[in-house]
């Protein structure tokens, strides 16, 4: 454990102009570039690495970090890391982070472990706020679309943990468009705008666009943040030249080796050229055009060590 007790960067506003976009119509403000905590946050990864990277995100402005209940391994384990991170070094920066987190994948056995009920979405966000050592969260989201859950019990679920005050704002993420209309309007009518939708999007991904959703998202003046905008690390130099040991794929389990094949790599020689040309990493190219998307408000980033998170951020400057 390090002991230098944290002190945040007096600098870290210092681009407060250029780095935040307003989410949808709302009073909210998110960075640019987010950090999520999917992978490389669990008990699986070193902690003093994991907490260097939520510093200096912290540090350079990166108010914005996003869990689910599940994220970590074993699942929770990110949730916990970031309650440590609570008591040790974020506390006295609480109402300075914008903390997400999200229930909907398998988290516990039995019926109440997943998908859409009130009772999992309640329990879950119970058990994460316990494991986060936090008294709310600043968005809660539905994780996925129940196709077996009435639409009204998850929505009113999400009305009654904001006005519980367990939530500040509902989101949802990975929802079809037309259960994505029903719920804007469903959330709409209680006072409960909608205020983000969480989708993958990204240069080799583009399902939101293709389907109407961001569009929808920008009309409606909801939030859009892109999740795995580096396609999990395709849309790096990390697998240019075979597969790194420390790398997601070499895990096999969420990317797999198959994915690297001969067209991704020629697409990535292309994108490398036009990422020189315009003084830019090859991940730094790929941010950028989910950013230039119209009515993106984020790109939710992984990263497994502070440089990659420094390269992520340093497009912005
Ligand atoms: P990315 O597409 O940003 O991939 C992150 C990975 O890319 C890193 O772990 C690292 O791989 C590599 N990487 C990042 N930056 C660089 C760089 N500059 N140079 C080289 N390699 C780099 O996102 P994720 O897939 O991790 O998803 C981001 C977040 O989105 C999650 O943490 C989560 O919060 C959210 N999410 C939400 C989902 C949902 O269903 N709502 C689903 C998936 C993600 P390596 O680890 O190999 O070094």
């Amino acid at each position: 454990m390090t002991d230098t007790k944290y002190i945040a960067s007096p600098e870290r506003y210092a681009q407060q102009a250029t780095i935040y976009n307003r989410c949808g119509r709302s009073g909210i403000l998110l960075p640019k570039v987010s950090l999520g905590f999917w992978h490389n946050f669990g008990d699986d990864a070193p902690f003093e690495r994991s907490r260097a990277i939520a510093r200096y995100a912290f540090d350079h402005g990166v108010t914005h970090f996003d869990f689910a209940n599940n994220y970590g391994v074993p699942a929770g384990s990110a949730e916990l890391t970031m309650g440590r991170l609570m008591d040790e070094d974020f506390r006295p920066y609480r109402d300075e982070l914008f903390i997400s987190t999200k229930a909907g994948y398998g988290m516990w056995d039995g019926p109440y472990g997943e998908w859409g009920s009130r009772k999992y979405l309640m329990s879950s966000l119970d058990q994460s706020l316990r494991r986060m050592r936090l008294e709310y969260v600043d968005l809660f989201y539905s994780h996925r679309f129940d196709p077996d859950t009435p639409i009204e019990e998850t929505l009113q679920a999400l009305v009654d943990i904001v006005r519980s005050g367990k939530a500040l704002y509902a989101g949802i993420s990975n929802w079809p468009l037309e259960p994505l209309k029903a719920a804007t309007a469903y959330l709409r009518e209680r006072d409960v705008p909608l205020l983000i939708y969480q989708g993958r999007l990204n240069m080799l991904n583009r399902e939101p666009i293709e389907e109407g959703i961001l569009d929808f998202c920008r009309e409606e003046g909801i939030g859009f943040i892109a999740y795995s905008p580096l396609a999990q690390g395709l849309l790096t130099d990390r697998y240019l030249n075979g597969i790194p040991a420390d790398s997601r794929m070499a895990q096999e389990l969420f990317l797999k080796s198959e994915s690297r094949t001969p067209e991704l790599l020629d697409y990535l020689y292309k994108l490398e050229a036009q990422a020189k040309a315009s003084g830019r990493s090859i991940a730094q190219e790929a941010l950028n055009w989910v950013l230039e998307q119209r009515g993106v408000t984020s790109v939710l980033v992984g990263a497994s060590s502070v440089e990659q998170l420094k390269n992520n951020l340093e497009l912005l400057q």
